[in-house]
């Protein structure tokens, strides 16, 4: 190794290491303005004077110290998811998971009680079940969409607590949000919602008065497959307790995902109307082939009352259907068959997936608890993408033909 040459610039030192260290770092001040904000991968931040930084570490002064108290580039995304979900303010995670825990967390203590959707998302139930449950906060389940269960249990156990899905997984049932609220406000319950399936372009829970919203981003928002992250929609007194409880939990979203999934809310109602469209051709066009027995799509049977959830008249981007007389056999079948949808574990990206629920989401189940939850051996999950409709039907249709 050929020894240092040192050479004399001001402020970054003359040592080699030390110039590669420092040199073109740290501009003061920029002088233009991206049009795009940039990725601020950086840990740290100088501040002017250490009395800037004291003040900006106390709260007292915007700016940024350290990125897990928070950073300008996830700090853009929750600006815009904020807009989007029109609610004061919002908080990003690391993940959907990272959302829901912090939403949560930040409501109940242990000897507190919840009162849950027994449709939520299997990790969100797991996490109620496992994790809140050793930390003394149970759980009680209920069918969200019977109102008098769900007041009958509210007034009963006088949880801190009503969480719920917008649109469920996999039946794409609708909650009667206003109705719900209603409920929890009467037993002075917060409500906690996951708006995930519907987007803000479909629904916007704040406006019937839910307390919090969370998203995974990794589906619509991000839309692309390509960054897992969370968010958390709501006032600014409970996002900044949020923020004050993610200091020390600690699931940030990191900058680099934050810049991706800022990027794809720019083609969200795009693509969100693209995949209702074509979900809602695909659901009308399963309805009609003779090996389909049944096909779940709001809308399509429909119960008058959830219509006024909807801000348009899209329904969202998931129609799940029953393969008729099938079961794990004549589903892989099938599954294997496709050409274009893809068999993978995710939902709200640009290209079509479709997911077993029996043997992914569900498979913790025993067979009776699926049937129980109206999951049967032959459902198929489909989360629609923007490919053009013909396609996805030709597909389809060829993958149902082989037996
Ligand atoms: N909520 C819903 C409705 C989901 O479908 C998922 C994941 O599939 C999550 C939350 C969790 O999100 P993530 O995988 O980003 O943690």
């Amino acid at each position: 190794m050929g020894e240092a040459k040192e050479v004399d610039l001001p402020h970054i030192g003359r040592g080699f290491t030390t110039r590669a260290v420092h040199a073109g770092e740290r501009p003061r001040r920029l002088e233009f303005t991206p049009t795009v904000t940039p990725i601020y991968p950086s840990v740290s931040y100088l501040a002017d004077d250490p009395e800037t930084q004291d003040a900006v570490f106390g709260g007292e002064r915007e700016g940024y110290v350290y990125t897990r108290h928070g950073n300008p580039t996830t700090r853009a995304l929750e600006i815009a998811v904020a807009a989007l979900e029109e609610t004061e303010d919002a908080v990003a995670f690391g993940s959907g998971m990272g959302a829901l825990l912090a939403a949560i967390l930040n409501e109940v203590q242990a000897g507190q009680r919840i009162v849950a959707s027994r449709d939520l998302y299997g990790a969100t139930q797991a996490l109620l079940g496992n994790v809140f449950a050793t930390l003394g906060v149970k759980t009680t389940f209920v069918d969200i969409l019977d109102r008098d269960e769900v007041a009958r249990v509210l007034a009963e156990i006088r949880p801190r607590i009503l969480l719920f899905e917008t649109i469920s997984n996999p039946l794409v049932r609708v909650a009667d949000i206003p109705a719900l609220v209603a409920i929890a406000r009467r037993s002075r319950v917060k409500t906690i919602i996951d708006n995930t399936f519907a987007t803000p372009l479909l629904v916007n829970p704040a406006r019937f008065g839910v307390d919090t919203v969370v998203h995974s981003t990794t589906k619509y928002l991000g839309g692309h497959g390509d960054a897992t992250g969370g968010v958390v929609a709501t006032t600014r007194e409970r996002a900044l307790e949020i923020g004050e409880l993610t200091k020390l939990t600690g699931a940030v979203l990191g900058p680099f995902e934050a810049w991706l999934t800022l990027r794809g809310v720019k083609t969200l109602s795009l693509r969100m109307q693209r995949q209702c469209e074509n979900a809602a051709a695909l659901a009308a066009w399963l309805s009609q082939h003779p090996r389909i027995a049944r096909v779940y799509y709001p809308g399509h049977d429909e119960r008058g009352e959830t219509a006024q959830v909807f801000n348009n008249d899209l329904r969202g981007g998931i129609v799940a259907f029953d393969i008729a007389e099938a079961g794990r056999e004549e589903v892989f079948c099938f599954l294997r068959a496709l050409r274009i949808c893809l068999p993978v574990t995710t939902l709200g990206d640009v290209y079509t997936m479709v997911l077993y629920p029996a043997v992914s989401t569900h498979r913790t189940l025993s067979p009776q608890e699926r049937a129980g939850a109206g999951i049967g051996d032959g459902l198929v999950r489909l989360s629609a993408g923007i490919e053009d409709v013909a396609d996805l039907i030709e597909d389809l249709d060829r993958a149902l033909a082989i037996r």
